[in-house]
């Protein structure tokens, strides 16, 4: 600004405390939010020369953040300052290309904009009333999907914090209706009076489900376990008998080797018998986004709910996780909750699809990463990282190692030796700078898991961390 007039706003301020007047004068002059950017922009432009696990020095300097509460103000440049300064340096190069931990996605840029705007906007995802925006881009978000995904017309979307979370709505919208089906309110009437319920889900099922299912009150002893194939699908043959009590979870894409339950012969025995499939495909099931890698997905139309990333395989920021019901009034009687102070409407309140009553604004940055890569730029998304594990697996080969499954998506399986040994390797690499890779557990052998999740990956990259791989084989 060019004269020192102080803005309408900060000037009907200046009745008010020096603490108010500086917050004023923050939101009007905006130096505060461009630092925060150019902090932002010297991280990423450093991302492929620094060590990809922070150093030990970098989590001691973390100490520089920790100390008494403040007893009043501070400066907020120092604040900002500080935070770049102590706390980039611990963190771990997700947004980097040699990432390969847990299923943690890459970030787009496009998407990372649009967050930054939105969370100045600062908008509650809660309803039409408070946010507009919000409600819009949820129902543009929520078709998008069902045409990506290839889901029934009629399924609906909530914008939830994750696949744990979408789990939680899922397995809940199966209760409620099944319970409703056998003349049973399950709101009302509380689990102790419900009709017993059985759960089924394979060996392999990744520990969310698990949590799910405690959190909703089944008890994990209740579930009744399906055994796996020697790359952790579920085998149909192995299913109990079937009823219309029962709720069946399916996995797309096996968190240690990336495989694929068989969706079609799973969805069509339960059908039959009049029950329910929830599939947890936190990262797999973007594989029906793309022509060449959708035949591990065939099927899927057929369950009653799905829960998915927007933060793994689509790369977009966190906290973004889809809980997705082709039955809409079992979902939302699942979720219910309602208020005198609420303004409903008769457009989209997203609260009616999700546990959470306020909560960000998730389908803004979805929205910006779906309208940034398109339907075609999705598929090159996903099929790249299926082609860098690929790669991988073949680079390692090369080199000597034991890969240890089929590399149908972007999980690599590495078999190194006995649990000292796997534990010295990872630790070597993470050390060396190189790479961030964790150890797993394969049927009881232990392993290490390469996960192929960030469009930031690179051919060279994964030579690179071949190369370093390598080393901590042959000095460990
Ligand atoms: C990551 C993951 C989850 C949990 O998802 P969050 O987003 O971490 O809550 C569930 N299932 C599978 C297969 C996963 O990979």
């Amino acid at each position: 600004m060019t004269d020192k007039t102080p803005a309408p706003s900060a000037r009907n301020a200046l009745d008010q405390s020096p603490l108010h007047q500086a917050m004023h004068e923050q939101m009007q002059d905006g130096s505060l939010f461009t630092r925060a950017i150019e902090h932002g922009q010297a991280y990423l432009r450093g991302i492929s020369d620094r060590p990809v696990a922070p150093d030990a020095a970098a989590q001691a300097a973390l100490a520089g953040l920790d100390g008494p509460l403040p007893e009043g103000p501070g400066e907020a440049e120092a604040i900002l300052d500080q935070l770049a300064q102590l706390g980039g340096p611990a963190t771990t190069a997700q947004v980097g290309g040699r990432f390969f931990g847990m299923v943690n996605g890459g970030l787009l840029p496009t998407a990372l904009a649009a967050r930054l705007l939105a969370d100045t906007w600062d908008q509650n995802a809660v309803v039409h009333a408070v946010s507009p925006t919000n409600s819009r881009l949820e129902e543009v978000c929520q078709r998008w999907l069902i045409e990506l995904l290839g889901l029934p017309q009629q399924t609906v979307a909530g914008f939830v914090s994750g696949t744990s979370m979408a789990i939680v709505c899922g397995l809940a919208a199966a209760r409620w209706r099944l319970c409703q089906r056998l003349g049973c309110d399950i709101n009302a009437a509380g689990l102790a009076s419900a009709p017993r319920l059985r759960l089924i889900t394979s060996r392999h099922a990744h520990s969310t489900v698990l949590k799910a299912v405690v959190l909703l009150g089944f008890g994990t002893d209740t579930i009744e376990y399906a055994e796996v194939d020697d790359q952790g699908r579920l085998r149909p043959e192995t299913l109990p008998a079937l009823d219309e009590t029962c709720i069946l979870i399916l996995q797309a894409g096996n968190v240690n080797s990336g495989s694929f339950d068989p969706i079609r012969a799973c969805c069509e025995a339960v059908r039959a018998a009049g029950a329910w499939v929830h599939i947890d495909g936190a990262f797999g099931l973007w594989a029906a986004a793309c022509p060449n890698l959708a035949y591990l997905t065939d099927g899927l139309e057929l369950a009653q709910s799905w829960s998915v990333d927007a933060h793994k395989t689509l790369n977009a920021p966190y906290d973004s996780g889809l809980s997705l019901c082709a039955d809409p009034e079992a979902m939302v009687a699942a979720l219910q909750n309602s208020g005198a102070y609420i303004p409903t409407s008769e457009h989209r309140d997203g609260m009616h699809f999700t546990p959470e009553m306020s909560r960000r604004t998730r389908a803004i940055d979805l929205w910006a990463a779906l309208s940034f890569l398109g339907r075609s730029g999705v598929a090159t998304l996903v099929e790249g990282l299926h082609t860098r594990a690929r790669q991988f697996e073949a680079e390692l080969k090369q080199a000597g190692f034991s890969v240890i499954n089929d590399v149908v998506f972007n999980q690599v399986l590495l078999e190194i030796g006995d649990e000292a040994k796997t534990t010295a390797f990872v630790d070597h690499v993470k050390a060396s700078g190189e790479a961030w890779i964790g150890p797993s557990r394969w049927f009881d052998r232990p392993v290490v898991r390469v996960s192929l999740c960030s469009w930031a990956t690179t051919p060279a990259d994964v030579t690179r961390a071949v190369a370093a791989f390598v080393t901590a084989r042959d000095q460990g």
